[in-house]
């Protein structure tokens, strides 16, 4: 067995190291989009695979995911009657955006003021650094059985989910790490423990069957995007609450969002209103959210003089953790129907739903985790949610219905990840190394 004392300075000598991985690793602009180099794609994957041989991996390889980038795969035997434990993190990043809003260039890893900048730095190579910063602190034989999986296009389309329920024998664990999450605020120890659903339509509306002259036909005869206007206005109320009938939110009973660092880490412009009557938690964490998220019409430039015949919105609606996504868009789908004005056309098509997820929290990891996170961060652990999803979490689930799933990770809410200026706090890293060492120890003496 390893003292706390011994592993808090084990995962703190090596700090150096693990950040010099990290800058290396955000060095590689893996985006895993089409349209974007393989060969930093391909870098990165071999990179990964010998960074987990190096920290002591057995049976370590690249997996062929069809239809999408290498995972990286390794394994580390369960010491006799210890629990396995299946860690995982990805390698793709998120495109880096413009570049003129970034400080210093998103893939040259720059420290300041205790946070490395680059992109990827925290989402989610942080969690590469993590998973072999513990193993490292135990000097590559953990008191538990490791299984590891660095996922390669998480960003973009994730196929892992569908590769799982062909190779099960890989993935199975009696505990599943996903280190790809954060606190809401650095130091404050953190356990997501539910994450919210969601779905998306397309609503096209049609009101003619060709454009026509504007200043002849205007008046009387209805536009396409004028209509599709008016539906769209009914998705909330005044307060900017979802007022659709059957989508009624779940109730939140875990940590509350300070407002602050809310309002900063959404970027919201300073006299911009945040909306909705519910407190921030419940509505980001427990509620159903409706957004716009595209919209075909003709453009300012060019635009002509006429009535637009067709108009189309893509619309992402985001559902509880323990509701479910395809009853949602169903309902939303009805609600649209109902309130289309001056009979109009309206066609909706939608796309696959994913539910939410909602953890165990009565099994002996989540009691372990709450315990690591507390003596590594020496504060009361908080139980937060998250308004994303992670596609992975229920395809695990499924599969395994025993296995307990625990998201945590470095990315505070700070981050800024999939933003410009995206960054890690270097301490809030080496305490999530911590409380994972921590969390073995824990798991094995059970
Ligand atoms: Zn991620």
């Amino acid at each position: 067995m390893t003292t706390t004392q011994e592993l808090r300075q084990a995962v703190h000598e090596h700090m150096p190291i693990s950040i010099s991985v990290l800058k290396q690793l955000v060095s590689i602009p893996s985006v895993a989009m089409e349209g974007y180099p393989r060969k930093q794609v391909v870098e990165a994957a071999n990179f990964v695979e010998a960074q987990l041989h190096t920290a002591g991996f057995q049976q370590v390889r690249q997996l062929a995911i069809p239809n999408g980038s290498p995972a990286i795969y390794g394994e580390i035997p369960a010491p006799p009657g210890a629990p396995t434990i299946l860690l995982y993190a990805h390698y793709d990043v998120q495109p880096p955006g413009s570049l003129h809003e970034w400080n210093s260039l998103p893939f040259e890893p720059t420290v300041r003021d205790g946070r490395l900048y680059g992109r990827g730095a925290a989402d989610d190579k942080s969690g590469i650094v993590a998973h072999l910063a513990t193993i490292q602190a135990f000097h590559g034989h953990p008191p538990v059985g490791i299984k590891i999986v660095i996922e390669g296009d998480e960003e973009f389309k994730s196929s892992l989910p569908s590769y799982i329920p062909e190779h099960p024998d890989l993935f199975r664990a009696d505990v599943v790490i996903i280190c790809d999450h954060g606190s809401i605020v650095v130091g404050e120890p953190t356990l997501t423990t539910t994450l919210r659903g969601s779905a998306s339509l397309t609503v096209e509306v049609r009101t003619l069957k060709d454009q026509q002259h504007n200043g002849v036909f205007g008046g009387p005869v209805p536009d396409a995007l004028i209509t599709l206007c008016r539906i769209i206005a009914t998705l909330h109320d005044e307060h900017g609450n979802v007022q659709v009938p059957g989508l009624d939110p779940s109730d939140w009973q875990g940590a509350q969002i300070p407002e602050d660092a809310f309002r900063r880490a959404a970027s919201l412009l300073p006299d911009v209103d945040l909306i909705g009557d519910r407190a921030l938690s419940a509505q980001v964490w427990a509620g159903y959210a409706i957004n716009v998220i595209g919209l075909d019409a003709p453009a300012i430039a060019g635009a002509a003089n006429s009535l637009i015949d067709m108009a189309r919105a893509r619309i992402n609606l985001r559902v509880p953790p323990d509701q479910n996504a395809e009853r949602a868009l169903e309902l939303l789908t009805q609600h649209l129907q109902s309130v289309t004005p001056w009979h109009a056309n309206i066609a909706i098509s939608h796309s696959p739903a994913n539910n939410g997820f909602v953890a165990k929290t009565d099994g002996p990891a989540h009691a372990a985790a709450r315990q690591a996170l507390q003596e590594a961060y020496q504060r009361e652990t908080q139980i937060i949610g998250d308004g994303a999803s992670i596609p992975l979490t229920n395809v695990l689930k499924e599969q395994f219905p025993e296995a307990e799933i625990l998201i945590w990770g470095a990315e505070d809410l700070a981050a800024r990840i999939h933003g410009p200026n995206e960054s890690v706090d270097l301490e809030e890293l080496e305490r999530i190394i911590l409380a994972q060492c921590l969390f073995f120890e824990k798991l094995a003496q059970q």
